[in-house]
């Protein structure tokens, strides 16, 4: 695997790539690589012949009271699981290369609609940030395919309505969350948990488990649904950002008629901030 820091080498080692005939896949990631992006990594291995795994901690889609300072770097292990994982290329630029005029100067992507709500409501111009630097890497690497993980839920629905709205040429591929055996989506954020908090968190997905199978088996009064997984997890110590249930395509509020559902949730351990969702379809007759 070779490993670049600037966009030149970047286009330059694509040229080579799309000169000998390979197509190409993106996984963008913000690094201190886990299962969950190795899966990706995998997928992009499987369907197509050269991978581009990118790590940039981007401090565009941060907060001012957001973790940007302390969130983990851990490039050589890093470069050990892409390696492992089939990845040809990582571009791990500096911030300066990513944003040679200053942040203040950049361009911003906007995703209307979808970006609304849920992590958007609580992290205001996180998805901005996220579409602007996604946009860049799509532009840098021109990828055939691109491939982000379902664990965020409403990033990847932001993504792909960023790349219709634009019209991009490229093929947008979610990957099923990768948990640990306890139930956990694996997170960079993870880390952050001590012990206590460690054995705590598997409640979360406990919970939407509990929902979603509630759901299925006919309960339809989401508000009180929403309510009780809402003191379940208060219960277990957690500070609740949000809990919703919306529909799995657009994120947008549930009517009677809709069968592809997604449970969302947002908490807070600590100070640490964790998400996870379950999405799921209506068997018949229910
Ligand atoms: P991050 O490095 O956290 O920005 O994540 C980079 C990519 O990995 C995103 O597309 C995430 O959705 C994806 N990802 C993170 N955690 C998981 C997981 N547990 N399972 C599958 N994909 C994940």
């Amino acid at each position: 695997m070779n490993t670049v820091t600037t966009v030149r080498e970047l286009r330059a080692a694509v040229a080579q790539a799309r000169a000998e005939g390979k197509d190409i896949g993106l996984v963008p990631t913000m690094g201190n690589l886990h299962a969950g992006h190795a899966a990706l990594v995998e997928k992009a291995a499987q369907r197509v012949d050269f991978v581009v795994a990118s790590i940039f901690v981007n401090p565009l889609q941060f907060g001012p009271k957001e973790d940007l300072e302390g969130y983990p770097r851990t490039l050589a292990a890093d470069k050990e699981r892409l390696i492992e994982a089939g990845c040809q290329l990582l571009f791990a630029p500096s911030v300066e290369e990513m944003y040679p005029d200053g942040m203040a100067a950049q361009t911003i992507v906007h995703v209307s609609g979808v970006s609304e709500g849920l992590c958007g409501g609580s992290r205001p111009g996180h998805f901005d940030g996220v579409s602007t630097v996604v946009t860049k890497l799509f532009q840098m690497v021109q990828p055939d395919i691109a491939i982000f993980g379902q664990k965020d839920y409403q990033q990847l629905a932001v993504i792909r309505t960023l790349v219709r709205d634009l019209n991009m040429p490229i093929q947008i591929i979610g990957e099923p969350t990768v948990r640990a055996d306890d139930g956990l989506a694996l997170s960079s954020r993870n880390g952050y948990l001590d012990a206590t908090q460690r054995a705590a968190v598997p409640a979360i997905y406990q919970c939407l488990h509990q929902m979603a199978t509630a759901i299925k088996a006919g309960a339809r009064d989401y508000p009180a649904l929403i309510v009780e997984g809402k003191q379940q997890l208060e219960g277990a110590g957690f500070r609740m950002d949000y809990l919703e249930v919306r529909r799995a395509d657009n994120l947008r509020p549930v009517t009677a008629e809709d069968r592809n559902l997604v449970i969302l949730v947002a908490l807070f351990v600590g100070t640490t901030r964790l998400i996870d969702n379950i999405a799921f379809e209506l068997p018949e007759g229910a």
